[in-house]
């Protein structure tokens, strides 16, 4: 079989990468238009529009009087004759008869199969409170640079998963929400590093999110911001709006938790203690800020997509290889590169089948040394500089 030579797989990403997000923030354009006009969206958002309401449609009108397990084939005249309709319904049914099955589960059934991008109009306003409540103790070890992989002293075979959800101040992306059911349906825990302009357009999968012990969160800046380039104003900002947004929805969970009668059993952690750079690209005031508000700056050691289609075995084959004890490996869940959940399950199956166990970064932090370097990268030393001039003077596609 003909591979792709190693030196090149980090340029195809990132070049890829970037013009996926780039062809996200053209196709996102009318999402700029003034408030005015934002309920006449473009012919693309009305099709996505369209799609979503019908679903939520279907799953208000058509779920009560039927059983979870009629639902997906009785179903609606007008979802059965589309064969994507009825794949949503289908598998909203597979979730609620989940939940019922799993009474009192924290989990959260999906309303469809996952969530399309642009159905959601862009917003780009701050988050509603824009100082956090909880401040963290000051975290020294961020001088030292970024987590790259954590060293294992026994060698022991486990890893982290990791995915983020990139979001541009210019664009809207997806949820992918075959990974998250994926991820739970076989108990392997994650950590996702959330933009948290991606929390506030994603609100109730980030509030579905907390409420699962198997996941972790962390900060991956408000909204893409390259701290390479940005002022120190606008990293304040970027970090702590994300710290903000995230308090609000875990409020807001506890405060349904309470309404409800149910308490919230195990309530997810008061502040976010990791932080992603986007494009892996930092500064040293972008550490020392790190450091004054406690965070953890996590990088990875293995990037799992690249260009092109990733749902192939053999580029699963080349994560794999790659993946040592400690390793900290980058996907992404928000639908920008295409075929990360195949290619989730390639890998994560594989690596079960050679004897690695999966641990969040959080836990992985726990079992041994991080290993650090002073700027991130994909794999090879400053191989993400060049998108310093991409994607605006700050990186956020302003
Ligand atoms: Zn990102």
């Amino acid at each position: 079989m003909l591979q792709r030579p190693k030196d090149t797989v980090h340029e195809d990403f990132s070049e890829n990468f970037s013009k996926a997000l780039l062809e996200e923030s053209r196709k996102d354009s009318c999402e700029s238009a003034p408030a005015e006009s934002s309920f006449r969206p473009c012919l693309m958002h009305r099709r996505s529009f369209l799609a979503g309401t019908l679903g939520l449609m279907a799953g208000l009108f058509c779920a009560p009087p039927l059983t979870a397990s009629g639902f997906g084939s009785t179903a609606c005249a007008f979802a059965a004759d589309n064969t994507e309709h009825a794949d949503i319904l289908a598998e909203y049914a597979a979730r609620l008869q989940y939940h019922m099955e799993n009474n009192g589960d924290l989990r959260l059934p999906a309303l469809s199969a996952r969530d399309r991008r642009r159905a959601i109009p862009n917003d780009n306003r701050p988050p509603a409170r824009r100082t956090p409540v909880t401040t963290l103790p000051p975290n020294s070890s961020a001088l030292e640079g970024v987590v790259r992989r954590v060293h294992i002293e026994s060698g022991e075979k486990v890893c982290a998963l990791t995915f983020d959800m990139c979001e541009l101040a210019t664009t809207t992306t997806g949820f992918d929400a075959d990974i998250v059911i994926w991820l739970q349906d076989n108990n392997i825990p994650a950590t996702f590093f959330m933009g948290g302009k991606w929390m506030r357009t994603h609100e109730r999968r980030v509030r579905q999110i907390l409420r699962d012990p198997l996941f972790e969160i962390g900060n991956h800046a408000w909204a893409h911001g390259n701290f390479a380039l940005l002022s120190l104003k606008r990293m304040r900002e970027e970090i702590l709006d994300t710290q903000s947004q995230y308090e609000l929805l875990r409020e807001e969970n506890i405060a349904n938790a309470g309404r409800s009668g149910l308490g919230e059993s195990l309530p997810p952690p008061e502040a976010l203690r990791l932080f992603r750079f986007p494009y892996g690209r930092s500064s040293e005031q972008a550490l020392q800020l790190l450091n004054e508000y406690g965070l953890e700056p996590i990088q990875w050691d293995v990037v799992a997509e690249t260009g092109g289609n990733n749902a192939s075995v053999s580029r699963a084959r080349q994560v794999i290889n790659k993946v040592q004890p400690g390793s900290i490996l980058l996907f992404h869940a928000n639908l920008v590169p295409r075929g990360s959940f195949q290619l989730l399950r390639y890998v994560a199956t594989g690596l079960q089948r050679k004897g690695y166990r999966f641990v969040t970064v959080g836990e992985l932090l726990a079992l041994g040394t991080p290993e650090r370097a002073r700027d991130g990268y994909f794999e090879k030393p400053g191989d993400n500089a060049e998108l310093d001039k991409r994607f605006g003077t700050e990186g956020t596609g302003r």
